[in-house]
């Protein structure tokens, strides 16, 4: 709902729209890497609603595979209500629903038979099933995935202890800024980007870490250290989903092996061009649109 200004508690702004659209962080990011032109395979749950309906027709109109996508009887699907205030900015009411949890049958052979895997769920047990069966079945073998995972559902909900035992058990690791102040348990940046920094020095599978920052771009951590790498400019209309189209970008990069400042730059490119329009896949660029904005500094 793009609003006239965002209201203060006990206040109301005028709602000048209600534009309805699919969404939520990992249908976003399959969405955004079939528009780059890798469609994933996409593994979870919606509800036996209408909405669920319609959201697993858009995975299967984007080309994203929907073959493992369930659904849960007697649930409505997940959804978001989010005001948009006049600067772009956004805030998120999370009405939840069904969605992939602990007892769901997933087929580890064949989620981990894919070139990347991307875990992005509100089920931390589950996702932490995943990584041990991962670890116990998979990482030894030369054709082993890397793990990419996002930090909104880790972020706040693990100690920051856990949480980052959690995180180095992943390949590669994506947060905003303020999810990664929760993981490192850090508030100053400084020391967070330090912790971040150690994290991904003391070995392990994680390879990189990066900390999403809006329109400065994000910061980059490997072995050699971190780095900013600065945002492209765009013509900002809706930030809603620009982290799940750069988390998009980096798994495209990785996938290709490119180095990481090369992940990065190119999915600052991706996340950029998704906030061009309204809503969370409104925009999304294709892979010319993002390599031209990336690589020739143009869009
Ligand atoms: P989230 O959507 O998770 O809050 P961010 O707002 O940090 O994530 O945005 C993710 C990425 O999208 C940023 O790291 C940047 O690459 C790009 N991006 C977001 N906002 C802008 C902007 N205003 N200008 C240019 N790039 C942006």
């Amino acid at each position: 709902m793009p609003i006239d200004h965002y209201p203060a508690e006990g206040e109301y702004c005028i709602a000048e729209a209600e534009i309805e659209q699919p969404g939520g962080t990992s249908t976003n990011f399959a969405v955004a890497l079939a528009r780059l032109g890798e469609p994933p395979r996409f593994v979870g749950v919606v509800g036996d609603d209408w909405r669920g309906e319609r959201l697993r027709a858009g995975l299967a109109d984007a080309g994203v595979l929907t073959d493992t996508v369930r659904v849960r009887a007697g649930q409505e699907s997940d959804r978001s209500i989010i005001p948009i205030s006049p600067t772009g900015g956004r805030t998120i009411f999370w009405l939840k629903g069904a969605m992939l949890r602990r007892g769901d049958a997933v087929d580890t052979g064949q989620v981990f038979a894919h070139r990347l895997v991307y875990l992005d769920l509100v089920d931390l047990d589950l996702w932490g099933d995943l990584l041990d069966t991962y670890a116990r079945h998979h990482a030894a073998h030369a054709d082993a995935p890397p793990l990419v995972g996002q930090a909104v559902y880790v972020a706040g909900i693990l100690p920051p202890d856990a949480a980052m035992a959690f995180v180095r058990r992943h390949h590669v690791f994506i947060g905003g800024g303020w999810e990664w102040q929760l993981l490192t348990g850090e508030t100053d940046d400084a020391r967070m980007t330090a912790a971040i920094t150690a994290l991904v020095a003391a070995g392990g599978p994680l390879r990189a870490a990066l900390v999403t920052r809006g329109a400065a771009g994000c910061t980059l951590v490997t072995v050699t250290g971190a780095v900013d790498v600065p945002a492209f400019p765009v013509a900002v209309q809706d930030t809603t989903g620009a982290g799940d189209a750069f988390a998009a970008g980096c798994a495209y990069g990785w996938v290709r092996g490119w180095d990481a400042p090369r992940c990065a730059r190119f999915a600052n490119a991706v996340g950029g061009l998704a906030t061009r329009g309204m809503g969370a896949q409104a925009s999304l660029p294709t892979r010319d649109e993002a390599m031209r904005l990336a690589f020739d500094g143009y869009s």
